[in-house]
């Protein structure tokens, strides 16, 4: 067996600089880590009962913070969740969180927990429901990830259905995710496509995914089982406003093999270039054109477009 390749994404900051204090916003206070403590009986750890955002943060802005806030508000909808906050007291917490510790670029972890109850499933034993801010610095991918591009696979492991656990929930349930995470990286590879029950490609463990096919872009549909993640609305503007067409439809592995480009696109990953999937090269074996154009793009934008610390 290969050995399995290191996960970049989101090593911990303090591991590398040295840095250990910080202040984690627990429930309406500002809490030294290692004071910042949660209950074993919260439901978020019993059942992964909750659900997060992943935010970047990119010369003092927080990049699209208020389309996050709608997404965590829209997966406490769906999951009978009353966040003990308004979106603008969050607005001011994520924000006051960085400050404290003098986030410039970073990534912050959301978290509303059920918050904690008795050892039954049911959350009427959770009265308050927790919440969590974490404003991290960040160690991005290496750079010959984005100059040479990712070889990917297709894991076993299916994406859970919007019949069982909807994938539009941010939810902390992510084993599902995680199972197909550990299958790829049995493989040797960093990331994977998740099929659906149907068999169209959903997304990856931790990514959407893009193909570029003569001149225009696909995607595949959320009700494919898609997160309908930030980046993937972000590129779809910043293709749309370069006059490239995007289309949301159902895609099979077909599609991509076959595809010009494929690239990913996620709040830690941003937009990186996919040039193999399960063994087949795609397109010349590089990243393409229209990949490097989207991601100039999308870093022109991201310090512009969010809420200023
Ligand atoms: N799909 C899944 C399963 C994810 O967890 C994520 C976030 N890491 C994404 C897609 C990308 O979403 P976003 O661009 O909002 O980070």
């Amino acid at each position: 067996m290969r050995s399995p390749p290191t996960d970049f994404s989101l090593q911990v900051a303090d591991e590398q600089t040295g840095i250990t204090a910080m202040k984690i916003f627990l429930d309406g206070e500002f809490l030294e880590k290692e004071d910042a403590k949660i209950s074993v009986f919260d439901h978020g750890l019993l059942y992964g009962d909750g659900i997060f955002e992943g935010i970047r943060v990119y010369r003092k802005c927080v990049y699209r913070l208020q389309e996050h806030l709608e997404r965590l508000w829209h997966s406490a909808k769906d999951i009978l969740l009353e966040i003990p906050m308004s979106p603008k007291e969050m607005e001011e917490a994520v924000c006051e969180s960085c400050r404290q510790n003098g986030i410039v670029d970073g990534y912050i972890r959301l978290l509303v927990t059920r918050g904690r109850g008795d050892l039954g499933l049911s959350p009427d034993s959770c009265p308050s429901p927790s919440v969590i801010i974490i404003a991290d610095t960040i160690s991005l991918y290496p750079e010959d990830h984005y100059t040479d591009g990712l070889s990917i696979v297709t894991v076993p492991t299916r994406r859970s259905g919007p019949a069982a656990l909807n994938p539009a929930i941010k939810s902390l349930n992510y084993l599902n995710n995680i199972l197909a995470k550990m299958e790829a990286a049995q493989s040797g590879a960093l990331e994977a496509i998740m099929l659906n029950d149907q068999g169209y490609v959903a997304e990856c463990t931790g990514d959407n995914i893009f193909i570029v096919h003569k001149g225009r872009m696909y995607t595949p549909d959320v009700s494919n089982g898609a997160l309908r993640g930030i980046t993937r609305g972000a590129v779809i503007e910043l293709a749309e406003s370069e006059g490239i067409p995007v289309k949301e439809c159902n895609l099979t592995r077909h599609e991509i093999w076959n595809a010009d480009e494929c690239f990913l696109t996620g709040t830690a990953a941003e937009l990186i270039p996919v040039v193999k999937l399960d063994g087949r090269v795609i397109g010349p074996g590089k990243p393409g054109e229209v990949t490097k154009k989207l991601h100039a793009a999308f870093h022109e934008e991201v310090s512009t477009r969010g809420v200023l610390l």
